[in-house]
């Protein structure tokens, strides 16, 4: 078997001894004789394989040597085989048309093995050298293909580590300015030297581009550019066009100098800027400005594929960005607009608050007036807890809620709960049965808070439970928890609402009967106050009609005493709500009040409320003029709203107290701003009591009737909350 390196010579000879005799001489190692025995089998090898070189006999029948040597010289991949004729004759004739058919040499026979051996050698070794040659110079083409492959790949590789790790930077945040300063830090130095961010339809309009470069110290700076900095116009028109056509654009040659000191020295001129269009959804969001300095002039743009796949990730980030700060303004307008309404709403419900007592005040038992007098201040009570809510929701959403958490008996809190809603259970007649532990249910949390818990959830299951249904309420303790369930047997609730229930403004079924109103805040601000009470809430139900259960755990605490262990047996109707509760007649202490309030039919009803009990009052709806008449009616109080037209309560306030006689007023604060800051702003300007609208009518009787001031600024909110938070 031959070598697979062995180099192949043809013999071709009609006489089989001389074939044999031939080969016999020039086999060797690396050598490999093939033979033919006429000019046709000898071109059929030639196809298949390749000859260093070709022995050729000259005398042969049908096609001699020569014919077989003309058609060898034909073929194209055979045309450069060296031919040894071996020939009997030795004429010139002869040697010339061999050599005219391209021989390279003649033998004569008989063959003298040395110089046959040394004559093959020759084009054997010739050709080893030319295949050797061959095979290098397929190596080398190998070996730089593969080096342009590798080097190809690492770009690629490279490319798509800086594309991922942009995208990381991209999407780190959705604050559009982090966005903007990151992509900024991504693109520098990898792709300019300096860049920059230019968004369209950004509140700085005209022109306002967000500045990157490498600092002297390496370190990517930032700053905010607009149409006042910097010799920028060059660059700033070639953005504006990028801008109205949302082309790319590659500029050479620029001259726009160096507008930082802040710099490399060596920084020169701007030369190169290739400024690329941020599209996202269709529209140009704004332009990617990738900037080169003079001493780059030199290297070619950056790589424009990886600048642009970069553009289109950055313009998907910046997009996210801004529809997220969107989302966000839109959100925070409307807690604004929330905190604003509940505030504007509470402004009515004080003078119908004062009316609706004058009207108690004044007598007048027909049965008739008796009812249509609950009737308002029933509702007048649901309003106010409608405004409360409104208002709780949006210091939830702001963040601005802040609880008082102190040990509290739960079983004390469930019980006042019960007490505020059993009118509303009685009204529709529902069994209500009540399991409370004996002793004291010991948990850290706001009394207030956890009392409105219980009783947004106690009122919920009477509101939606039909008349005649039961509603069953237990308080127990379970593995260091204090579980409290409302059960009841009303409307339920799909399984799929279960969880969304306690999402704001998010009810099961809009077009029930709505006679009991709501928002669909309630149970928002159940499992927000719970939650952040360390406790938990979650709603339970077979599905609707199969009534629903409620469940608040909250952990059990053994730490100090807790200030609230009396329970209620009785509830006493709600403040200023019933008629036989409040002291009729006139008051023994009578006073001098100022009533100053801009809302004209607040501060009416309330003067007249108060005449009613014998007290002078005298009116007046701004604060200039309160002034003047403080000076003439010589008050003994003054009842003063906060936001009043020109001088407001607080400025109002601390005028009266610098005015003779000042020290000793009485100065009350009436207004529906409840925040922790409005309260001491009211103690700063002199205020001794500060009260959130809609007044109570007995508190503030109660108040009148002592006979001093207080020491430090009091606060009366309404009934049920502590308005102490903004
Ligand atoms: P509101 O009662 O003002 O609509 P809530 O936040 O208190 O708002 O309750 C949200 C919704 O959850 C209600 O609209 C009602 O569909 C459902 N829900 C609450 N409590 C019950 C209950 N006890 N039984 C059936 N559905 C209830």
């Amino acid at each position: 078997m031959a070598r697979p390196d062995a180099v192949n010579i043809l013999i071709v000879d009609d006489v089989p001894e001389k074939l044999l005799a031939l080969s016999a001489l020039l086999e060797g190692p690396g050598v490999h004789i093939v033979t033919a025995s006429n000019g046709r089998e000898a071109l059929r090898k030639l196809l298949t394989q390749e000859f260093a070189v070709i022995l050729l006999d000259v005398q042969m029948p049908d096609m001699d040597g020569f014919e077989t040597a003309a058609l060898i010289r034909q073929r194209k991949q055979t045309a450069g085989t060296p031919i040894i004729f071996v020939t009997g004759y030795g004429d010139e004739l002869h040697q010339a048309q061999g050599y005219s058919l391209g021989a390279v040499d003649f033998i004569q026979t008989p063959v003298l093995p040395d110089v046959l051996k040394t004559k093959v050698g020759v084009f054997v070794e010739l050709f080893r050298m030319r295949e050797q040659i061959k095979r290098q110079a397929e190596e080398r083409i190998t070996l730089a293909r593969e080096q342009a492959l590798r080097a190809a790949a690492e770009e690629a590789t490279r490319r798509s580590e800086f594309l991922a790790a942009a995208s990381t930077a991209l999407t780190a945040s959705l604050d559009l300015d982090e966005t903007v300063r990151g992509l900024l830090r991504v693109v520098v130095p990898q792709l300019a030297d300096l860049a920059a961010v230019t968004l369209a339809g950004e509140p700085a309009q005209p022109w306002r581009s967000v500045l990157g470069w490498a600092g002297a110290n390496g370190i990517v700076q930032t700053a905010v550019a607009d149409a006042r900095t910097g010799p920028f116009d060059e660059l700033r028109q070639i953005q504006d066009r990028v801008l109205a056509t949302g082309e790319p654009e590659l500029v050479e040659g620029l001259d726009v100098a160096n507008p930082f000191s802040s710099l490399p020295d060596n920084a020169g001129q701007l030369y190169r800027a290739l400024v690329l269009p941020l599209l996202a959804r269709g529209r140009t969001l704004g332009a990617l400005t990738l900037a080169q300095w003079t001493s780059c002039r030199g290297i070619g743009p950056p790589d424009r594929a990886v600048a642009e796949d970069l553009a289109d990730r950055a313009a998907i980030a910046l997009d996210n960005a801004r529809l997220y700060r969107d989302i966000r303004d839109a959100d925070r307008r409307k807690d604004e607009f929330l905190a604003m309404l509940s505030h504007e709403l509470r402004n009515p419900l004080a003078p119908i608050r004062s009316s609706v007592e004058i009207l108690r005040r004044l007598g007048g038992e027909a049965p008739d007036m008796r009812w249509a007098r609950d009737v308002i201040t029933r509702q007048l009570h649901h309003m106010t807890r409608l405004i409360d809510d409104l208002l709780d929701v949006s210091r939830i959403t702001r963040g601005t809620i802040k609880l008082q958490p102190v040990p509290t008996d739960l079983g004390a809190v469930v019980a006042r709960a019960i007490e505020t809603v059993r009118p509303m259970i009685e009204a529709r007649e529902h069994h209500l049965s009540v399991r409370l532990p004996e002793g004291p249910v010991p948990v850290i949390g706001d009394p207030t808070r956890l009392e409105q818990v219980a009783a947004n959830l106690f009122n919920n299951a009477a509101k939606y439970t039909p008349t005649g249904g039961r509603i069953d309420i237990s308080l127990r303790t379970e593995k260091g928890d204090a579980v409290l369930s409302c059960k009841d047997t009303g409307v339920g609730i799909p399984e799929e609402m279960l969880e969304q229930i306690f999402q704001p403004f998010t009810q099961v079924n809009r077009t029930l009967d709505r006679s009991e109103g709501g928002l669909g805040i309630g149970l928002t601000l159940v499992k927000r106050l719970v939650e952040m009470q360390g406790g938990s809430v979650c709603a339970l139900s077979d599905g609707p009609g199969k009534g629903s259960e409620f469940i608040v755990r909250m952990r059990l605490t053994d730490r100090g005493v807790w200030v609230d262990e009396k329970r209620p047996v009785h509830q006493a109707a709600e403040n200023g709500a019933s008629d036989q509760q409040a002291p009729a007649g006139k008051s023994r202490t009578h006073r001098r009040i100022l009533v100053v309030d801009d809302n004209v039919d607040g501060a009416q009803s309330l003067a007249m409320l108060l005449r009613t009990v014998g007290h002078e009052v005298q009116v007046h709806h701004d604060g200039l003029r309160a002034l003047e008449a403080a000076r003439t009616f010589r008050p003994d109080v003054v009842l003063l709203d906060i936001g009043l037209p020109g001088l407001n309560g607080f400025e109002v306030a601390e005028r009266l107290r610098g005015q003779s006689g000042g020290g000793e007023l009485l100065l009350v604060a009436i207004t529906g701003y409840g925040q922790a800051s409005d309260v001491r702003r009211a103690q700063e300007a002199g205020f001794d009591h500060h009260f959130i609208k809609p007044i109570d009518p007995d508190v503030l009787q109660d108040l009148l009737s002592r006979p001093t001031r207080n020491a430090e600024c009091a606060m009366h909110g309404t009934p049920t909350r502590s308005a102490s938070e903004g």
